[in-house]
């Protein structure tokens, strides 16, 4: 058996027999991992709520060869991050992050990825709801930076020559980033970015904030995001926390809409 004594983030939890719960667990030095909470639901005394989602503090992880499920020995809580159950704005953009965590996280230690998920759920934890999204956008960039996938910027994705910041740029998934006006007229589709969509990516990606409210341009960055989530980590399957995101926002949209109308 190795124990493994590490910095961890509860992501989802579910019960398991009579007794027992299973937690999926993002470490610092082990990457993401499923481990058996023995006791968890019959004694609240054992864990307490240490288990609550996304609480985050130092476990010991019990594995063995050959196992998928490890056995949580302990679990001692630095940050509860109970603010993120205080708004609707907040506790989605924490269910997105961990939705992409549980989804592309590898079961090996990534410590810029768990570093940019905690610092996430450390910043939606207490931001105003208005800034909710944004911080949600800037933690889901950096994680496809951590994850080896961010894309280019100020450079063509094609040509590597310079674009110039304060102009709109044609942005390509497929290519991996904005694009040069030559490279761009021989591509095919791409969206055009004006330059502050750039600017808000280069922030993001450099760990800054970008502040963002127009929902209008929320949307077009959570659709951005989504795109390029699809086309580079290859992955069909749906997203569910991240599809009620986005319709969330639409439905605000609608209601602020009425509200001026
Ligand atoms: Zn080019």
């Amino acid at each position: 058996m190795t124990v493994v004594v590490t910095d961890a983030i509860v992501l989802h939890a579910f019960d398991y027999l009579e007794s027992s719960r299973i937690i999926r667990l993002l470490t610092r030095d082990a990457g993401l991992r499923s481990v058996l909470a023995r006791g968890a639901r019959t004694s609240r005394k054992r864990f307490g709520s240490a288990l609550d989602l996304y609480a985050q503090g130092t476990v010991e992880l019990h594995s063995r060869p050959g196992r998928e499920l490890d056995t949580l020995g302990s679990i001692d809580i630095a940050r509860s991050h109970t603010g993120l159950g205080a708004s609707l704005e907040r506790f989605t953009g924490a269910a997105v992050i961990a939705e992409l965590a549980l989804r592309f996280a590898r079961a090996e230690a990534d410590e810029a990825l768990f570093d940019v998920v905690s610092q996430t759920l450390d910043a939606l934890a207490s931001a105003p709801p208005a800034r909710a999204r944004d911080l949600t956008l800037a933690g889901g960039w950096r994680m496809l930076l951590a994850l080896g996938v961010s894309p280019t910027i100020d450079a063509c994705a094609e040509c590597h020559a310079p674009i110039d910041a304060s102009a709109p740029a044609t942005f390509s998934h497929p290519a991996g980033g904005a694009l040069c006006a030559r490279c761009a007229h021989l591509a095919r589709g791409g969206r055009t970015l004006p330059p502050s969509a750039r600017a808000a990516l280069r922030a993001w990606l450099e760990g800054g904030e970008f502040a963002i409210t127009d929902a209008q341009e929320v949307r077009a960055h959570q659709r951005l995001l989504r795109e390029f989530v699809r086309e580079h980590l290859g992955d069909d399957r749906p997203l569910p926390a991240y599809d009620a995101w986005e319709r969330d926002a639409l439905g605000t949209r609608a209601a602020r809409s009425e509200q001026t109308a």
